[in-house]
């Protein structure tokens, strides 16, 4: 089997600790037709250097592109004997690079309820091996959380540790107790304690348990970290991995099924379906509004804004920009709601002479379009709401007068240009 398209890097981390966006690349991967409509489903792998990351997103991207029958019984797997490809694994000489990449084919999905979503893998690099790239891969990490949503946090020390809980805590709690983010699992691999906790899913929700667990004479600090994860995810699970064998450590290892243990195998079967099931495979939201292809774009840009000024972003600055960039969007919505409306109306499409009084239509989809962005769940200061809504009054106004030369109650001004 072979799979089409390739790993596009979409943010990268230059020399002096500056983060690029690759605005053609992401582009070409969220923009395209038959996708920048599409809600979107973004899983993220992410987590320490060498990790085997890259290694499971290609099981990943074997079980996206198999055929749905395929999936089910197990055969998306393929032979045994098929090299991995895909994201690039084993480092190579690009070992030292941090960022993001994402698979240029956007997967094509159906969800149970029967909507159609694209699925969106991404892959993070980082290395943690100086301080200053320890800064970087907390961006980066920080980043794949904001814009995905399912992040695997990938953990390849075979156990959780405080320090990793510690890399959650990004964004301050909702005011109204709603979560921010959607599904958090932690992917122990490695896994060596399995007659204490078995592997999978249930085993991982025991020993997740164990962790998350706030008890009574726990520091302040720990239980509060608790408490803000639990309180910023909607799902939170644990897999626990089997180590895939002693092949692994072979300088000619290609990744194929006859190379890795069994059990390995076993549970990378339970593990995509988990991952790609009903319970998991969510669209990403921001405050409750699921994400188009496009939108994620606009995120994806105010993001790296933040991130790239000197200091870390605190929690606060992240809310912030979220907040903003939904703003944006509502407004966009709206204002694309008017010109939809205007143009089916009163647009080059519609009758030469319209049956319709122009001023009343105009009055007519400003309120439809002011009512949509007033209804939309927004995030921040009802101020800022509120200067939004009248810039959208304003460029809708706009539109109306230059478009359909709104004073003369003409549609014919712009056809007859
Ligand atoms: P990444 O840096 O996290 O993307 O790691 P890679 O996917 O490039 O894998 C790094 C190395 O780990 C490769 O040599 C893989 O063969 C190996 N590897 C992959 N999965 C596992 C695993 O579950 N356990 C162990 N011990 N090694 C693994
Ligand atoms: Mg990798």
């Amino acid at each position: 089997m072979t799979e089409t398209g390739q790993a596009e890097q979409v943010v990268d981390v230059r020399d002096d600790h500056s983060y690029s966006l690759n605005v053609d690349a992401l582009k070409k991967i969220l923009m395209r037709d038959e996708v920048k409509d599409l809600p979107v489903v973004v899983v993220s792998l992410a987590g320490a250097y060498r990790g085997g990351k890259s290694f499971m997103l290609n099981f990943f991207l074997r079980y996206l592109t198999s055929p749905v029958s395929a999936r089910e019984d197990g055969t998306w797997l393929g032979d045994d004997s098929e090299p991995l490809e895909g994201f690039s694994w084993r480092g190579g000489s690009k070992r030292n690079t941090v960022g993001i990449l994402l698979w240029s084919e956007p997967l094509l999905t159906s969800l149970p309820s029967g909507e159609k979503v694209a699925v969106l893998l991404m892959d993070t690099q980082g290395t943690f091996d100086s301080k200053s790239t320890i800064r970087d891969c907390s961006t980066i990490f920080a980043l794949s959380t904001l814009v995905s949503s399912v992040q695997i946090y990938n953990l390849p020390g075979g156990n959780i540790q405080e320090d990793h809980l510690q890399h959650l805590q990004l964004i301050n709690e909702q005011e109204d107790g709603a979560k921010a983010f959607q599904v958090l699992e932690f992917l122990v691999r490695d896994w060596a304690n399995d007659f204490e906790y078995a592997y999978g899913n249930a085993g991982g929700q025991l020993y997740l348990d164990e962790i998350l667990t706030i008890v009574p004479d726990q520091a302040n600090e720990l239980s509060e970290l608790r408490r803000h994860i639990l309180d910023s995810f909607e799902t939170v699970s644990c897999f626990l991995m089997p180590h895939p064998g002693m092949n692994v450590r072979r300088p000619d290892f290609k990744g194929s099924l006859n190379e890795l243990e069994p059990d390995f195998i076993d549970n990378l079967k339970d593990l995509a379906s988990s991952i790609f099931g009903a319970k998991k495979l969510k669209v990403k939201t921001i405050n409750g509004q699921p994400m188009k292809a496009r939108d994620l774009f606009t995120y994806f840009n105010t993001y790296m804004g933040i991130f790239n000024s000197n200091k870390i972003p605190s929690p606060t600055s992240i809310m912030k920009a979220t907040a903003e960039a939904g703003l944006l969007l509502a407004v966009n919505a709206a204002r694309e709601q008017y010109e939809t409306a205007m143009a089916a109306a009163c647009g080059e499409k519609a009758p030469s002479v319209p049956a319709v009084d122009l001023q009343e239509l105009h009055t007519r989809e400003l309120s439809a379009a002011r009512a949509t962005f007033i209804g939309t769940k927004k995030m921040g200061s009802k101020e800022d709401a509120e200067l939004r809504l009248g810039k959208l009054t304003e460029v809708v106004y706009n539109i109306s007068v230059i478009t359909y030369d709104l004073f003369e109650h003409s549609c014919v001004s712009q056809r007859s240009l």
